[in-house]
């Protein structure tokens, strides 16, 4: 029985928080133990001992674990000394472990819509069945969308503990600054009354040094991976969310995206040419999370490189801790998520021209309107290029309808118009 069916059989079997952080763990240290091949970098086998020491954080010392939202600002958790964890991280690596069916299928039961975003239904399902261990509070953000706000106050009442919600606004003018400003500055004070304690300026600031440090590290990184040889695979560097998601703030997430820099660098300077993809791609949006070999085969066999995620963009200014609240509203609001579509295709622009790309693949995630809404748009701004543009419909959580073959038919179709 292979590794991940005994993780599943044990957490399905009798669900428990500890078996969940014994199977994460399992997994992590299985990568990270993994000899490295010649393209990985060292900086992923620590990723994964970071990963796993997160996770170990999280699971044996609930009185300090809050759940977040992807784009919660997570430096505030990590000034009050607490843990946080992503909780759409959490419904990925759930899928990683080829646990998501059984969760989904959890979700069918309870009848919520298999329209709903299968990030949300996943980790709804792992909260109602006790997978996870009761957090301090639960600390989300209303963007990326609308249904966040939704499915952790589900989570906050299935796990009696307090939702501390930030009502991202659309618009970015004054006003709306001030009232995201002022909504930061009151989270800082429920955190305060749910732990009991104060909040110390030196150990915001200190978040705010770290955070800035892992912001110009991934900046450096976005960099060098202009380089006219690619360097590293978009498979190794679309999981950089996991970081950005949960240690911005933190020493490790700092120290890790500088050790990426690093070895780059060191790449780049020494003419490493091991990766031979001629094509350059962009891509949109997330990826699968369960297991599959989409992203090799477009890397390994087709021989395009993804040299630029959309979900890695540095987005925000540094963090200024003489106005902390304020200076958090903005890193939430430059998010190009947040508000008209045009931000998102400037970001696309940007990219495309400073990247050299030859291409662009946008991931449809099922039931995300987010992302989904914009692909019409999103595909003029790119043949303004004069550059293919994929669109490939799927799920990231759900594997139940993944057709591979059909997959890479698709790809093998976009590889041929990469090369006219
Ligand atoms: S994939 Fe879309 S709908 Fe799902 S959590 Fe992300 S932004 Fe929200």
């Amino acid at each position: 029985m292979s590794l991940q069916s005994r993780v599943k059989r044990m957490l399905f079997d009798e669900p428990d928080p500890k078996k969940i952080m014994r199977g994460i763990g399992f997994i992590l240290l299985k990568t990270a133990l993994t000899p490295a091949g010649k393209f990985d970098l060292r900086a992923a086998k620590r990723f994964s001992l970071i990963l796993y020491n997160h996770a170990r954080r999280f699971f044996k010392y609930p009185q300090k674990a809050v759940f977040t939202s992807l784009f919660a600002p997570v430096e505030l958790v990590h000034a009050f000394g607490l843990c946080p964890f992503s909780l759409e991280m959490l419904a990925g690596i759930a899928a990683s472990m080829d646990l998501a069916p059984e969760l989904l299928a959890g979700t069918e039961k309870e009848w919520l819509s298999t329209d709903f975003c299968s990030f949300h239904r996943a980790y709804i399902e792992i909260a109602r069945i006790g997978l996870l261990p009761a957090p301090v509070f639960v600390l989300a953000t209303a963007h990326t969308c609308d249904g966040t706000y939704k499915s952790f106050s589900e989570v906050s009442s299935l796990m009696s503990r307090p939702l501390i919600f930030l009502d991202t606004p659309y618009h970015s003018d004054r006003v709306a600054v001030d009232y995201l400003t002022e909504q930061l500055k009151n989270a800082a004070e429920q955190i305060e009354k749910v732990t009991k304690t104060t909040l110390d300026r030196e150990k915001l600031e200190r978040a705010f040094f770290f955070s800035n440090r892992a912001r110009s590290a991934l900046l450096e990184i976005n960099e060098i991976r202009q380089n006219e040889r690619p360097l590293l695979f978009g498979e190794d560097s679309l999981p950089f969310l996991t970081i950005w998601g949960s240690l911005l703030g933190h020493r490790e997430g700092a120290a890790l995206f500088e050790r990426y820099r690093d070895e780059l660098k060191r790449r780049s300077e020494e003419g490493w040419s091991q990766i031979k993809g001629k094509k350059r791609v962009l891509w949109l949006h997330l990826k699968p999370f369960f297991p599959n070999r989409l992203l090799r085969y477009i890397e390994q066999e087709l021989g395009a490189v993804i040299v630029a995620e959309e979900i890695n963009s540095v987005y925000w200014d540094e963090l200024d801790i003489r106005s902390p609240w304020e200076s958090l509203a903005l890193k939430i609001m430059r998010n190009y998520w947040v508000g008209g579509i045009e931000k998102r295709l400037d970001n696309i622009r940007r990219t495309i021209e400073s990247h050299h790309i030859d291409g662009v693949i946008h991931f449809s995630h099922w039931g995300c309107r987010q992302s989904n809404g914009g692909v019409r748009l999103i595909r003029d701004t790119v043949t303004e290029y004069g550059i293919p543009f994929l669109n490939l419909d799927g799920d990231c959580v759900d594997e139940r309808s993944y057709s591979e073959a059909q997959y890479l038919t698709r790809l093998e179709g976009f590889m041929e118009l990469l090369e006219r």
